[in-house]
């Protein structure tokens, strides 16, 4: 069974699929965390992440694998890196690389193949898993999901960035994902709406968790 989570920065649904995948014994994938992979790989070999057929090539030669909640690019792990405000921002712009997203999109249902997945991005109910089961399109408001972001910085990064720079980053961000012309993020016409604005992580995975299982039960009576 694949479950799709798709929505903007910030929104939960990296908190949520993690859960999800935990309570359900399901593997967890988090496509963003490819694209990131991407961005810190182009950087440090000094592409610019404009040269569309550099990144294009670079993305193509990459040894990546997600394991463990792990991101290693050629057996070096760089979980912690990916995370870093100048790869959020040099991920969208790979992600509007067109043959970025087919290498990406090709690999992730190889991911996904013959398992049970819970799969997190922009665009994993709408292009890559089209047929997926259960899919759900997790959004909240843009204060919000600014905040989380500043706690998340100083968490990981001991940083306090002001809030008006991560708002300003993360619509800058939203614009981007949400208007370029290869599978931009939006909602599939399937999937179910989540707004977590105001509703802590724990009730947001609770309402998840038991729509998914009303899912598995119906598929198997
Ligand atoms: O989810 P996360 O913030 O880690 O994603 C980083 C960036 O990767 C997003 O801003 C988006 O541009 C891109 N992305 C994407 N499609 C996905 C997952 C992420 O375009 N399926």
């Amino acid at each position: 069974m694949i479950v799709t989570i798709d929505g903007p920065a910030g929104s939960g649904k990296s908190t949520a699929a993690r859960g999800l995948a935990q309570r359900l014994q399901f593997d967890f994938l988090d496509t963003g965390a490819m694209y990131r992979a991407v961005a810190w790989q182009c950087l440090q070999r000094s592409i610019d992440l404009h040269d569309e057929s550099a990144v294009a090539a670079c993305t193509h030669a990459m040894p990546l694998r997600l394991e463990q909640q792990h991101v290693f690019v050629d057996g070096c792990d760089v979980t912690a890196e990916v995370r870093h405000p100048d790869i959020s921002r040099g991920s969208s712009i790979v992600a509007s690389n067109p043959a970025v997203r087919r290498e990406l999109a090709a690999r992730q249902r190889e991911f996904a193949s013959g398992r049970n997945v819970v799969t997190e991005g922009r665009d994993q109910g709408t292009a890559v898993f089209p047929n997926a089961e259960c899919k759900f399109y997790v959004t909240a408001n843009a204060e919000e999901r600014a905040a989380r972001r500043q706690r998340e910085l100083l968490e990981r990064h001991e940083q306090t960035v002001p809030l008006d720079d991560i708002l300003t980053q993360i619509r800058e961000r939203d614009a981007r994902d949400k208007t370029r012309v290869i599978d931009p993020l939006r909602a599939a016409d399937d999937a179910i709406r989540v707004d977590t604005s105001g509703v802590t992580p724990e009730a947001v995975l609770d309402r998840l968790e038991s729509l998914v299982r009303e899912r598995m039960a119906r598929a198997n009576p």
